[in-house]
């Protein structure tokens, strides 16, 4: 497989994009790709999780590279002849060039193995909001491939064309989902004072809630509170009975998390009482922060150096990021360690105007399977 069958790929997912655990048609090009290397991949972790083990020419320690799969609900813009063929979902977050990349590594190193050990080669579903990364575990991933080391590469917009970055402990956040419901009392629009609008109390929750940040968590622990959706209301003559709001909660430390949830509680029992109307809320899908180990970021490091070549710069000490990543679930159970590799200049992650970059394709690759050679060498200093 050539860089332009890479890059025909790469375009491919992108035009089909498959959100949370849907990612059929994703994993099945997946799985038929490893199969033309020469991989019998195993399927059904997670639903449509895909993996693949390569075998050094010794036996040894094992490794696992983590590749998601998963796009967003999102309507993509532009015209490019790789556009999404579907209403409402893309490949937003680059997860289609995180596959492709992983598949290019999985070519390469099927055709010069490592001196030892094992390469388990994941492409997981549900990264976005579906904590793929925890369902694959809870599945046996580790049990059915035993890994010693975990390791994880996300695309960075911002960061040039050309660089990688990482840096030691915490590098992307914790954080919760929330759902809020205010259920007052409906009534008509020219006498609010029959009802409990629950409007208006949303609209002072999203408000108050900003100063549990500005005003309650300390200005060195960096925190964020983000209300994303907002449902109230039917018509313009009616004061709505009911409001739904969903967000976020991201957090570096884990306890201004915990703080976090306790002001938001309190915020809600006292808007409740002021108002004389209930509200729930219902936190979810907690990930983790995601906490680079130092061992496995040395062998990250050097294998950054040799993908980016003379050129290119590598950062180790990269600001930590306050999005989340679902890889943090696999560094829970093993040492490891994830990675930045520079977007350049493209729209932001998430963002209807983003692409991945194709030109680096072939640096994504080659940070495999440098890491790869890296880790699995039967020179001692690197055994485990
Ligand atoms: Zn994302
Ligand atoms: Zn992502």
């Amino acid at each position: 497989m050539d860089l332009a069958d890479l890059i025909s790929l790469r375009k491919d997912l992108h035009a089909h994009p498959e959100v949370k655990f849907e990612e059929f048609r994703t994993a099945d090009r997946v799985a038929e790709i490893l199969s033309s290397f020469g991989y019998r991949p195993s399927r059904g972790l997670a639903k449509t999780g895909v993996i693949a083990s390569l075998h050094g020419k010794k036996p040894g320690p094992s490794i696992l590279f983590r590749a998601d799969m998963d796009a967003l609900p999102i309507e993509e813009r532009g015209d490019h002849a790789h556009i999404s063929r579907h209403v409402g979902r893309m490949h937003a977050c680059g997860h289609d060039g995180h596959t492709t990349m992983l598949l290019g590594a999985a070519a390469v190193l099927a055709l010069d193995p490592p001196e030892c050990g094992t390469v388990h080669f994941v492409f997981q579903p549900g990264e976005e909001g579906g904590a793929g990364a925890k369902v694959m575990l809870d599945e046996g991933l580790l049990e059915q491939f035993p890994a010693d080391r975990v390791f994880g590469m996300h695309n960075w917009p911002g960061l040039p064309i050309g660089a990688m970055a990482t840096r030691a402990g915490a590098i992307m956040a914790g954080g919760w989902r929330f759902l809020i419901t205010i259920t007052g009392q409906g009534s008509h629009a020219a006498q609010p004072h029959l009802g409990r609008d629950a409007l208006t109390i949303g609209a002072a929750f999203v408000q108050e809630a900003q100063l549990l940040i500005s005003r309650r968590s300390d200005p060195m622990e960096p925190a964020v509170l983000s209300i994303c959706t907002f449902h109230s209301g039917t018509t313009d003559n009616i004061l709505p009975e009911t409001a739904t709001l969903r967000g976020t909660i991201r957090s570096l430390d884990v306890q201004e998390l915990e703080a976090l949830k306790r002001g938001m509680t309190r915020l809600a029992e006292g808007l409740a009482h002021t108002h004389e109307v209930t509200i729930a809320i219902e936190f979810y899908q907690p990930y983790p922060v995601t906490v680079n180990t130092t061992d496995e970021m040395a062998l990250a490091l050097s294998a950054m150096r040799s993908a980016v070549g003379a050129q290119g710069t590598v950062i180790s000490n990269m600001k930590p990021s306050m999005a989340s990543e679902d890889f943090g679930f696999m560094l829970q159970k093993r040492p490891g360690t994830f990675v930045m590799l520079g977007n350049g200049s493209s729209a932001p992650l998430h963002s209807p105007d983003y692409d991945f970059d194709d030109t680096i394709i072939p640096q994504g690759i080659a940070y495999w399977v440098a890491l790869a050679h890296a880790c699995l060498r039967t020179n001692k200093d690197t055994e485990l």
